[in-house]
């Protein structure tokens, strides 16, 4: 067995061990485990259990139709919008549907979806996003896990771009093992969506169904489609992305925010030597970095950012020779893998995110993932907070529905999305901001001390063949992030509190 396939069986070992074991699974999910003890349904069979309330109005034909609505037999399902077939909607929507909840999914452009997968690239999953999948379908995360490419038994860190020298490593592994939680990954982006779109189903997704306003009283909220059908629910969900429709009607039209940074993404089919020891690295420089990752089966993803102002184009074939102008003096890995990539296969796009807004929702509306919170991917975060949104989500509908009380009458509906946001909001505020610190501390990397052509310069160049002499404040950085980033880093894989 190759070194690949071992550490890939060794990740299978790990999970199936959470999977088999009482002990690491009740540590796993002992907080989940503790919603549904509270909520008097067991783990593994609430999401077979439905809610047992009378319907008042099933169909969105029965309300187009201007008829009243029709008490019926049937159990009262939470009738569940969601805008936005993107990682965040899908998940939610898988969540919602082993609840036995009514859930609709309202996709724009499902091939969208997955061309703009070819541009983002593979994405990583961190523990926590990887452990709330597992709790929300294990056979769909089983799948995304069989799929992926486990990074985190590996060296992941931040190096310098010229010297290639480490600044700071972290240990993934460890952390998440001691937790009890599945080890980082990465996984192609279309694999995933493809994987999740199986798990949610067709007929509860529904493609070419762009969204384009709403309404909502206080016995429901009801979506409008491009086309012009509307669909009644008692909770409508914007997890519609970036330039989200939903966010928009909700708080007003407002730019998204330039990061300063344009991003070309390439993926290569090339196996570097350094393969089974580095995971991901990201390598600093002044204005511009670099980010490589092993993405499995003999190829590396990388993306590098530079910044520049938005808007800008390279000539035909031209991307890769302007990357190899701009980081052609780093260290050998990075100009290598640029090397490497072939032309087609670089992408490039301007990188937005958005000012944090503290209230996400109004009453039976709320935003999730990128719709509520888009920040900068340099901390990889977006996509594993959307999926952390979901579960949150879910768990405070589990509570409305457990309560008894009647959907479309109840204050409660409002009461909880709100809750859900609240619980929400450190977290995500603290990641943001990180994302943006991280941004700035990115372009103001500048390791050694600059002498100009004075006189200093001059000495210094008789005694030292190289004066490289690093900044002082590099090295307090450098402690500082030593001491702190590992912290967080493990903060951000180990949850919400989930577990
Ligand atoms: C270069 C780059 C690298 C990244 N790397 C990572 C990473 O490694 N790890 C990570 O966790 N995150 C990463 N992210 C962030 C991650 O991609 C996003 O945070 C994540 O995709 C958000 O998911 P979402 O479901 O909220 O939104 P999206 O994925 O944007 O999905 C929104 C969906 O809504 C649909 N839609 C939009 N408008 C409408 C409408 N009006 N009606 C109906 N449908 C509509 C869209 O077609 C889309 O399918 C990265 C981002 C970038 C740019």
């Amino acid at each position: 067995m190759c070194k690949k396939q071992a550490r890939k069986a060794k990740s299978y070992q790990l999970f199936s061990f959470l999977i088999k074991s009482p002990m690491a699974t009740f540590h796993c999910l002992s907080s989940s485990y503790y919603h549904y003890k509270n909520c008097n349904t067991g783990f593994v069979d609430f999401r077979f259990k439905r809610s047992s309330f009378v319907v008042r109005c099933e169909r969105a034909s029965c309300c187009n139709q201007g008829s009243s609505c029709v008490e019926r037999d049937e159990k009262r399902r939470l009738r569940i919008l969601i805008a936005g077939g993107g990682i965040g909607g899908l998940v939610l929507a898988l969540a919602a549907k082993h609840r036995g909840y009514d859930v609709k999914v309202f996709e724009k452009d499902l091939s969208a979806v997955r061309g703009e997968g070819r541009h983002r690239g593979p994405i990583q999953l961190l523990s926590s996003a990887l452990a709330v999948l597992q709790v929300i379908d294990g056979n769909v995360a089983k799948q995304i896990m069989d799929a992926g490419c486990v990074t985190g038994d590996r060296i992941n860190g931040v190096a310098d771009g010229v010297s290639g020298k480490w600044f700071i490593k972290f240990n993934l592994l460890n952390h998440a093992m001691k937790r009890g939680l599945p080890v980082t990954s990465v996984i192609c982006r279309m694999a995933l969506q493809d994987i999740l779109l199986n798990g949610v189903g067709l007929d509860i997704v529904r493609n070419k169904s762009k969204v384009v306003d709403f309404m909502q009283d206080s016995n429901k909220v009801t979506v409008i489609l491009e086309d012009g059908q509307h669909y009644d629910g008692d909770v409508l969900v914007g997890a519609d992305g970036i330039w989200s429709k939903v966010r928009s009607k909700l708080f007003g039209q407002e730019d998204a925010k330039y990061s300063d940074y344009t991003c070309y993404s390439g993926l290569a089919n090339f196996v570097p030597h350094y393969v089974d020891s580095i995971g991901y690295r990201v390598f600093l420089g002044l204005n511009q970095y670099f980010v490589a990752s092993d993405v499995g089966n003999g190829k590396m993803q990388w993306y590098a950012f530079h910044k520049e102002p938005p808007n800008n184009t390279d000539p035909p074939r031209g991307k890769k020779k302007r990357l190899l102008n701009l980081f052609g003096h780093w260290c050998k890995e990075v100009v290598e893998l640029i090397s490497e990539t072939q032309e087609d296969m670089i992408l490039r796009r301007d990188i937005y995110d958005r000012d944090m807004i503290y209230t996400w929702g109004i009453g039976r509306v709320t935003l999730l993932g990128d719709a509520a919170h888009p920040m900068q991917p340099n901390l990889g975060q977006g996509g594993c907070m959307a999926i952390e949104d979901c579960y949150q989500l879910i768990l405070e509908l589990d509570k409305v529905v457990k309560s008894g009380l009647d959907f479309q009458q109840s204050n409660e509906i409002s009461t909880m999305l709100r809750r859900y946001e609240k619980k929400r909001m450190f977290r995500i505020s603290t990641v943001h901001a990180a994302s943006r610190m991280a941004s700035k501390a990115l372009t103001a990397y500048r390791p050694y001390m600059e002498f100009g052509s004075g006189s200093l310069s001059f000495m210094l160049s008789q005694y030292i063949s190289s004066p490289k002499i690093t900044k002082p404040s590099v090295l307090v950085v450098r402690a500082f992030l030593q001491i702190f980033m590992p912290q967080f880093m493990i903060w951000m894989m180990a949850g919400h509190g989930f577990w």
